[in-house]
């Protein structure tokens, strides 16, 4: 062989090479894309089986109900037939709940929406019905809304009135169970009806605040309702009060109360629970089905939950969370985030029965005296620690009756009303014993507070005329004289 045949036969061995080297490739990617397409095919058909796995075990579900219904024989026609008058029922069971609680608007929009609503008579005549009804509301004066509050609820008299030190408080700012349910019926015997502070006005995107409209029958007068403090502080512990607030297996509201042995005791021992009963018989009760408002403080936690962050740190205690920690040594972290999730779920379950939550400022503090520096950092911390349970508000509810200002319209050099407004809050509440007290500014809303306590029941009977007799609500376990203040 000489030089140039060889070299040849070397170039036809590389050629060759690149040849197998390129069909190698191809096969590789011939194969992926085979493999790729497979797995695209498979998936889509092992997605296409279970659907109809599905839609198969669907139909068996109600060929089995069908035949149970087919043997039946003619009563199959029937139980449809009654099943579709359930629904009726109910739709129209929901209407009436909204139509008793003056939201006709609801009702008939509710039965308007019914796929039944062309063919029910019964569904057409509750439309004329509620029609007529709600021409007849007459526009309720919103400088006539009156504005009740209490604190925790009494349940036990007799360790509420044991003598100890704390016993006048109790008696001059609480009010006993036994009276707050006979408060609570005299009111609705006189046509009180319960409407949240938000019926009474409206923000609008500007920051300016707008009167509300209630619309109710004549003769019917809107209150609202407050419960200020609900945070089952530690300082009660002992005192006849519940200890928090809990949504039992059924979704409904409770309070938890610990029992002389120890056990705990689930029932309607406070304001909440108890108007939610009140309610469930007496739907017209609440406007729209509206309750009343909470004002939270935050130092001790909420709701009888111990979810401010000196739960978590144990930083800066004061002498009942010092005794908080020795009793419960083993509260570290994961507790007290238990807690907060609890809170919230508490918080949750009330707001959608219609409650509402204020700040009544983290320390209880008295604003009219604070600087504003305090009251700045103290309102700093009721945004970080209790917002975050119990949602946005725009109301704070003053603790100690206090306020920003006397009795004039606030103004915008008035500047811890300035700092509050841009804080997000366009209702203040105060305490005021007069039946009425509301004021509009242009950008807010102020209404007074009038305390159903023992101390106004005692020294003040006529003033609550309104709303009760003071003479036979107030509960013969209080101490008298109650104390003066
Ligand atoms: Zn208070």
């Amino acid at each position: 062989m000489n030089e140039s045949e060889k070299q040849k036969r070397a170039d036809a061995r590389k050629k060759r090479k690149r040849r197998q080297m390129f069909i190698g490739r191809m096969i590789i990617v011939l194969l992926l894309v085979i493999i790729l397409g497979l797995c695209a095919f498979l998936g889509k058909d092992m997605l296409e089986k279970k659907k109809l796995r599905d839609n198969r075990e669907q139909a068996a579900t109600s060929a089995e109900s069908e035949s149970t219904a087919d043997t039946a024989g003619t009563e199959s026609a029937a139980e449809t037939e009654t099943q579709a008058q359930k629904k009726e029922d109910d739709i129209m069971s929901q209407a009436e709940l909204k139509a008793a609680q003056y939201d006709y608007d609801g009702a008939i929009e509710l039965l308007k929406a019914s796929s039944d609503f062309a063919d029910s008579q019964d569904m057409q005549d509750k439309v004329a019905e509620y029609e007529q009804a709600k021409s007849e509301l007459v526009e309720y004066p919103l400088d006539q809304v009156t504005h009740v509050f209490y604190h925790t609820l009494i349940y036990d008299t007799s360790k509420a009135f044991d003598g100890d030190s704390k016993e006048a408080g109790y008696n001059q700012v609480m009010t006993t169970i036994d009276e707050f349910n006979k408060i609570t019926q005299s009111m609705y015997d006189k046509g009180y009806v319960m409407v949240s502070l938000h019926d009474m006005c409206t923000v609008n995107e500007d920051g300016t605040v707008s009167p509300g409209k209630i619309m109710l029958p004549p003769g019917k007068k809107a209150f609202v309702l407050s419960q200020d403090d609900v945070s089952y502080y530690h300082y009660m512990d002992g005192d006849g009060m519940a200890t928090k607030l809990i949504v039992d297996e059924n979704g409904d509201i409770k309070n938890e109360y610990k029992e002389d042995d120890g056990s705990i005791s689930v029932g309607d021992y406070d304001m909440v629970p108890l108007i939610d009963r009140f309610v469930e018989e007496h739907p017209d009760f609440s406007y729209h089905g509206h309750k009343g408002i909470i004002a939270l403080t935050g130092y001790n936690g909420i709701l009888g939950y111990r979810t401010d962050i000196a739960y978590k740190t144990r930083k800066d205690l004061d002498e009942y969370q010092e005794k908080f920690f020795e009793e419960n040594p083993d509260f570290d972290k994961a507790a007290w985030k238990k807690e907060r999730q609890q809170a919230k779920k508490v918080a949750d379950a009330m707001k959608e029965e219609g409650w509402e939550f204020a700040s009544h400022t983290w320390g209880h503090i008295n604003v009219g005296e604070a600087s504003l520096e305090r009251l700045q950092t103290d309102t700093q911390k009721w945004l970080d620690y209790v917002k975050p349970l119990v949602g946005d508000t725009n109301v704070i509810i003053f603790a100690f009756g206090s306020d920003l200002g006397d009795w004039q319209p606030y103004t915008s050099d008035n500047e811890k009303f300035a700092y509050l407004k841009s804080m997000g809050f366009d209702i203040y509440c105060n305490v005021d014993s007069t039946q009425y007290w509301v004021q509009f500014g242009e950008n807010y809303m102020r209404q007074g507070r009038r305390n159903l306590d023992g101390y106004r029941m005692y020294y003040n009977p006529e003033m609550l005329e309104d709303l009760f007799n003071a003479g036979e609500v107030f509960d013969k376990a209080r101490p008298t004289p109650v104390p003066e203040m």
